[in-house]
Formats: structure tokens, C-alpha cells, sequence
């Protein structure tokens, strides 16, 4: 197991679960879980639940379960099984051999339930979803009792027995706890254990035909597999006493307690499984894998690292109280992990060709370039230089503004490893007037970078040798959502999208040493930004895709300097 950070973090969670070793409340044992609902990829969101689980258990010398919290046939697929799989592991955790299904649970927690009725604690009742809606009450109106809260153990095991039977359509019954309608905690006013969804489960088939409500379920599996220490997000506060009180009056071996925390809320885009899977559905996106989206599987393509997203979670902590977090420190965690293990390489987006005059044509030498200016380990690579060249279109310009640094006409520049080049004259289509060609001398004298007579330059530009570049597409990817917070923008997220989120650029030239770049292997793009080779192919002639991973800029750094 990874052990995220060397010093160690600590958090009201942490300091629970130390009291109870100390004194040794579960037989000196912690055992915690991470619990997703196979109805969507996981996200940012789940990431912090999982570094949180995980990362505590191997704090702890504990164990951390993996537990599909399927008891809902719709939606739950084994595509989704999968992909929690893949990214619980490329977070870089290991449940060992405890991988668990809620649904393997079905037929004791349907024991459970039979106690519960023969104890008294549950009854079936036959009020339609409405009408149990309406006999609740609400924050300051107490519940009232359903008339079939009275029936005998002998009606309510037939009838029970029955709905697991089949014998009743949808809606018609359900199983419900018999607690207190009148208390001020609505979660206890006889909530519902079980209802018939005639919907095949794709794990358990049509085997069933009810299924448990979480509440009953959840504190039942937790306890079925040991799970000392159940943290869940805040709004499951106030169904702690009623996960206490199905463990309590089923005398359970095992109690776990359950400890909330406040879950992630992410700038800049949305963290609901259910949205989520929409933008999927309509098409706003490619899949659950857009590099846009804040799915694990998204950001892997994009480009993050495991690490840079343990590190994020480790950062933001746990807390008691709600916030929303700036998707501003993500990306300035991203960049700063990348910005030790991303080689350095040189790629033109927006090529402009550059033709030296005085370089001998058909002539080819090879600059050693390093991969990274602090670390050496990296090595190094040949990067070929010769007569033509492509530059970035943008830094040209024919008649610069004051401020501008870059090549222009009579204006002299350093190119990134090599030599001093010189404007000295421009072609232009006829027709449109565009420059489509920059001719420039260079100083055979600078191959060093400097100018033996010590003149200097304002700027260096990076570039590629037009007959060795090999061609490219990269794919710009931004934030997806123009506004902070794209939910209380009005009911419908889709206006909020940033239809700039993605520009594609078909005619990137890149260095040749890119020709062997391993798919999901990170790189800096010198001067432009981070970039990763997209692991997934679109179109098959398209040898080379590059996702944009973060920009270079990181406005977090920013923030955190000024306030300095
Ligand atoms: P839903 O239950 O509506 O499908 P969910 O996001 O709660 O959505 P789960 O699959 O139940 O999805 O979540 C698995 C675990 O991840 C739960 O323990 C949940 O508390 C935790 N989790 C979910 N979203 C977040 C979040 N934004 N921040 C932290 N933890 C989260
Ligand atoms: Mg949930």
C-alpha cells in the first residue's frame, strides 16, 4: 500500500480512530471500506473518500475493503465494476483479496429483515410512495402512522415472503422499520427497508425481485465484514441513529460506528454521479473518459498523476463543515508533480516556417538537448537542426507592438538550444497578404547560446526542424465550465459549459524523439505547457494525439503569493 506523504497527516477522523486503539476498543483493530454505487465512473470526489479509506488503513495497519454498494438495480452495470476497479488500483491502492458485493449480502440481510419483523421492529406497509411522502411530516410537523402499522408478525412474514416471491407488482408494499413517527429526526419516522423493483440486477439476475434500502443495507454489510470505522459524507448524519438502531436491535456481533466528513466540492465543475452520467448521455462530452471530465478515468487521460491527486487530497484535508474548493490548487498540485517528471520537449501548435538563408541546405547537425534543466537523471536527447525550421506562429509578428520581444523584422532572437537567428526579410501570399515565410540568417558564432561579443537577446523561441518534425494533433483542453459554480446558475448546466473547453489543432509539428512517446506518458512542451499522449485512439491513421494536460500558468501559486 502507498503511504501518501512521509509526514504524517492528521484530521479529527485520525485522531477518533487513535483514541480507539488506544484503548483498544475493537480489539486493537481498524478496518475501514470504500463503498461506490457501480452507477457511474468515479470522480475527484470519490478519490478524497478513497485516499481518505485507504490511506488511513495503512496509517493504521489496517485493511481497507473494496465494496460495490449495488443493492439498486438501475443504473449498476459491470462496465462500472470495472472502472472502480482500474482507478481505485491506479490511485495506487490495494484491497488485497477484499473486493465485496453488498449483493452477495441479499440473502442474510433478508434474514435480518425477517427478525426485525418477527421482533416487532418492521411491518409491511401498503400506503403507494405518495401517501408515505405525505403521513411523514415534515422538519416541523411530526408523522403520523400508517394504518398498517399494526399488522401481526404472521401477516407481515406472509406478506414479506410473498413480495420476495413476486406476488406483487412495483410500488404496491414495502418493508419499513417500525420506529417513531414522531421524531424530530425525520430519517427515524418508520423509514422504508425494502422495495420491489422488478428490474434485472446485473449481478444477481432476476433472483430477486426486492431489494434493501442503503440504510439497512449499508451498517448490515459494514458489519458483516468487520468495518470498525464507516466514514461517509456529512448529509449522512442523521441517518447515524438509524444505522445504529438495525445494529442494535439485530444484536449484531460486530458495531461499527459510522464518522462523517465533508465531501469534496470542486470550482468549476460538478461532482453528481447522476449529472455526470447526463453529459455522457447527451453527448457534451466524449464519455466518462473526457479528459474534461473529473472522473478518475478523465483525468488519467488527460494526463494527471496518481500522485499529483493523492497529494490534492492529502492538501485539502478533512473536514466537519462544507466548502468548495478552488480548481485552481488541482491544477497547481498537477503541475508541480509534473513539473519534476515531465521530460522537456519541444513542440510547435501553430507552425510558421522559417527558412535560415546562410545555413547550407541539405546540411543536419544535432543539438544534445537535456530533458530536464534540474535533473540530469533524465538525460538527454538528439534534436536535429537544419536549414528549415517551424517556429510558433505567434511569435512573429511583422509589425510588433512596443512590448513585443519576439522575432520580428531586423530583430534578432536565441532559438531554445542553438543559435542567434536574425529577420531579415518575409514571404507573403500574393492574394491574402499573410506571411507564410520568415527569412532569417543565423550567427554560426552563437551556437552555444551566447554571443562570443557578448551582444544579447530578448527572447528565445523553440522550434523544430521542418524535415524531421513529425506531425501532431493536440487537443487543448480547458476547464468545462465557464462559471465557479455551475449548479446554482440556474437548474440547467448545459448553458454554463465552456464551448472553448476543447480547441483541436490538426497541424502540430513535433520533435522527432516524440515518434516512440508512450501512450499516457507526460511531457513539457517548452514554453506552451503540459502534455500527455492520449492513451485512446480516435481515428487509427492518426499516429500522434496529445492531450493538454494543465497550462503552464498557475494562478494558484498567484493566489497563495499574494497573500502572502
Ligand atoms: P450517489 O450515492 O448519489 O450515487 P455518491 O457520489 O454518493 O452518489 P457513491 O458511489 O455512493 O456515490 O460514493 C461512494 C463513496 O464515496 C461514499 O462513501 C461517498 O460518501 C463518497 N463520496 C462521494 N462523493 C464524494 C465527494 N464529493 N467527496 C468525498 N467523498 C465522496
Ligand atoms: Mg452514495
Amino acid at each position: 500500500m502507498v503511504q501518501t506523504n512521509s509526514s504524517l497527516p492528521s484530521d479529527f477522523i485520525r485522531d477518533i480512530i487513535e483514541d480507539d486503539l488506544k484503548t483498544n476498543k475493537y480489539q486493537g483493530r481498524m478496518a475501514t471500506r470504500f463503498p461506490p454505487e457501480p452507477n457511474g465512473y468515479p470522480h475527484i470526489g470519490h478519490a478524497k473518500s478513497i485516499c481518505l479509506n485507504f490511506g488511513i488503513a495503512a496509517q493504521y495497519r489496517g485493511t481497507c475493503n473494496l465494496r460495490m454498494d449495488d443493492t439498486d438495480p438501475s443504473g449498476e452495470s459491470m462496465e462500472y465494476v470495472n472502472a472502480i476497479i482500474r482507478d481505485v488500483k491506479w490511485l495506487g491502492f490495494d484491497w488485497e483479496d477484499r473486493l465485496y458485493y453488498a449483493s452477495d449480502y441479499y440473502e442474510k440481510l433478508y434474514q435480518y429483515a425477517l427478525q426485525l419483523i418477527k421482533m416487532s421492529k418492521a411491518y409491511v406497509c401498503s400506503l403507494s410512495a405518495d401517501e408515505i411522502r405525505q403521513y411523514r411530516g415534515t422538519f416541523t410537523e411530526p408523522g403520523k402512522e400508517s394504518p398498517y402499522r399494526d399488522r401481526s408478525t404472521e401477516e407481515n412474514l406472509d406478506l414479506f415472503e410473498r413480495m420476495r416471491a413476486g406476488e406483487f407488482v412495483d410500488g404496491t408494499h414495502v418493508l419499513r422499520a417500525k420506529i417513531d413517527m414522531v421524531s424530530p429526526n425525520i430519517t427515524m419516522r418508520d423509514p422504508v427497508m425494502y422495495r420491489i423493483k422488478k428490474e434485472t440486477h446485473y449481478r444477481t439476475g432476476d433472483a430477486w425481485c426486492i431489494y434493501p434500502m442503503y440504510d439497512f443495507a449499508h451498517c448490515l454489510s459494514d458489519s458483516i465484514e468487520g468495518i470498525t470505522h464507516s466514514i461517509c459524507t456529512l448529509e449522512f448524519e442523521n441517518n447515524r441513529p438509524l444505522y445504529n438502531w438495525f445494529l442494535d436491535k439485530l444484536k449484531v456481533e460486530h458495531q461499527p460506528q459510522q464518522i462523517e466528513f465533508a465531501r469534496l466540492n470542486l470550482s468549476y465543475t460538478i461532482m453528481s454521479k447522476r449529472k455526470l452520467l447526463e453529459l455522457v448521455e447527451i453527448k457534451l462530452v466524449t464519455g466518462w473518459d473526457d479528459p474534461r471530465m473529473p472522473t478518475i478515468a478523465g483525468m488519467r487521460r488527460r494526463g494527471y498523476t496518481p500522485e499529483a491527486i493523492r497529494n490534492f487530497c492529502e492538501r485539502i484535508g478533512v473536514a466537519k463543515n462544507d466548502s468548495i474548493v478552488d480548481m485552481a490548487l488541482l491544477e497547481h498540485c498537477v503541475r508541480e508533480d509534473l513539473n519534476e517528471r515531465a521530460p522537456r520537449v519541444m513542440a510547435v501548435l501553430r507552425p510558421l516556417r522559417v527558412v535560415i538563408d546562410n545555413y547550407p541546405e541539405g546540411q543536419v547537425e544535432e543539438f544534445d538537448c537535456p530533458y530536464h534543466p534540474k535533473n540530469a537523471a533524465m538525460g538527454s536527447r538528439k534534436v536535429p537542426f537544419s536549414r528549415v525550421l517551424h517556429i510558433e506562429a505567434e511569435d512573429f509578428l511583422e509589425n510588433p507592438p512596443k512590448k513585443f520581444y519576439r522575432l520580428a523584422p531586423g530583430r534578432e532572437v536565441r532559438l531554445r538550444y542553438g543559435y542567434f537567428i536574425k529577420c531579415v526579410s518575409v514571404a507573403k501570399n500574393e492574394r491574402t497578404g499573410e506571411v507564410i515565410e520568415v527569412h532569417c540568417t543565423y550567427d554560426p558564432a552563437t551556437r552555444s547560446g551566447f554571443a562570443p561579443d557578448g551582444r544579447k537577446v530578448d527572447a528565445t523561441i523553440h522550434w523544430v526542424s521542418a524535415a524531421h518534425a513529425i506531425p501532431a494533433e493536440v487537443r487543448l483542453y480547458d476547464r468545462l465550465f465557464r462559471v465557479a459554480d455551475p449548479l446554482t446558475e440556474g437548474s440547467d448546466m448545459t448553458v454554463c459549459l465552456d464551448p472553448k473547453s476543447l480547441e483541436i489543432l490538426r497541424s502540430c509539428q513535433v520533435e522527432p524523439s516524440l515518434a516512440d512517446a508512450i501512450p499516457g506518458s507526460p511531457f513539457q512542451f517548452e514554453r506552451v505547457g503540459y502534455f500527455c499522449v492520449d492513451p485512446v485512439h480516435y481515428s487509427g491513421e492518426k499516429a500522434l494525439v496529445f492531450n493538454r494536460t494543465v497550462t503552464l500558468r498557475d494562478s494558484w501559486a498567484k493566489i497563495t503569493e499574494k497573500g502572502k
